[in-house]
């Protein structure tokens, strides 16, 4: 699956990286990183996370 976060929206409040800690974490720097090609089992977890984010800021593409 193909997934793409908007970082020009995105605050890096961190409510993704809980609902999907395989899919998004923080960088050293604190800012959100995330696998732009997660395997497909991950879907749920990315799709919960997209649905937690705030400013809507996930977009599952595939
Ligand atoms: S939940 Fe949304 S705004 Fe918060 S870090 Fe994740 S992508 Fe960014």
């Amino acid at each position: 699956m193909k997934v793409v976060v908007d970082m020009n929206q995105c605050q890096d409040h961190g409510q993704c990286v809980f609902a999907a800690p395989d899919v998004f974490r923080f960088d050293d720097d604190g800012h959100l990183a995330y696998v732009p090609d997660p395997d497909e089992s991950l879907r749920e977890q990315v799709e919960e996370a997209a649905d937690v984010c705030p400013l809507q800021a996930i977009r599952i593409e595939a």
